[in-house]
């Protein structure tokens, strides 16, 4: 059974939820080149550039290209790319930084202790993300309140800690929705998914969660629940960590 046949089932609600989020994303487009979508290449991202795509929304997609991610990963931005035409730009962290971090630390740093593995977080994830959203006025993420209780709040839009708006336009989507969304239209996913990865990150830091488990079970396993997170979206008294 791969992930389409075990998670696609709408809400009640479903074509209200979407109807929302093309306003979401028509609002974004006002912002012109100013605007990104930070694609972390997981369900719901690639739910949102197919809808980019299929609107011709004059939106920018990149990722960050860790130098972490797995295979299947690495292969889904070709293919995302070759299926809508469009360019998804890779930004990496820079080689300095990570070979530093690498001799001092050794490879398997993130098992070693928290604030190492938020340090590895932080030059092969917040540093290029800086580089992504330098001079934009707005970003747009596939973060969904269902995710976890740390992001149960999340809005459709808000204003980040740079004034920068941050458009979340999947906010109020199920787990359900994201996948009848890309079962109906065919969108490219990663096949991690059908191995019961929900949430992908780097290939040292993911693995498959259990029936039961939850949806971010598979991220930093190791760790308590309330240090999960990479700092992408964490807010500390307004400073980006
Ligand atoms: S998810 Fe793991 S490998 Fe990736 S940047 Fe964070 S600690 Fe490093």
């Amino acid at each position: 059974m791969n992930a389409v046949e075990l998670h696609a089932r709408p809400s009640a609600d479903h074509q209200g939820k979407l109807a929302r989020t093309l306003a979401l994303l028509h609002a974004a487009a006002e912002h012109g080149a100013g605007v990104v979508q930070a694609s972390s290449l997981g369900a719901e991202d690639q739910v949102i550039t197919q809808l980019i795509a299929r609107e011709r929304l004059p939106i920018a997609v990149a990722t960050l290209d860790t130098g972490k991610l797995h295979a299947p990963t690495l292969e889904l931005i070709g293919r995302t790319e070759a299926a809508y035409g469009l360019q998804i730009a890779r930004f990496a962290p820079r080689d300095g930084a990570v070979v530093h971090f690498v001799t001092r630390h050794g490879e398997r740093a993130m098992f070693e202790s928290v604030d190492l593995r938020k340090a590895c977080c932080a030059l092969r994830k917040l540093e290029p993300l800086s580089r992504m959203l330098d001079g934009r006025s707005a970003w747009i993420t596939g973060l969904r309140r269902e995710q976890s209780q740390q992001r149960a709040e999340v809005p459709t839009f808000e204003c980040d800690e740079h004034g920068r708006t941050k458009f979340n336009p999947l906010a109020e989507w199920t787990w359900g929705d994201v996948w009848h969304h890309i079962g109906t239209h065919g969108v490219p996913y990663n096949p991690l998914h059908d191995a019961f990865m929900p949430s992908i990150g780097c290939e040292p830091c993911t693995r498959a969660v259990a029936l039961g488990e939850d949806f971010r079970a598979g991220r930093w396993w190791w760790e308590d629940e309330a240090a999960k997170e990479c700092g992408l979206h964490v807010k500390h008294q307004g400073v980006a960590a």
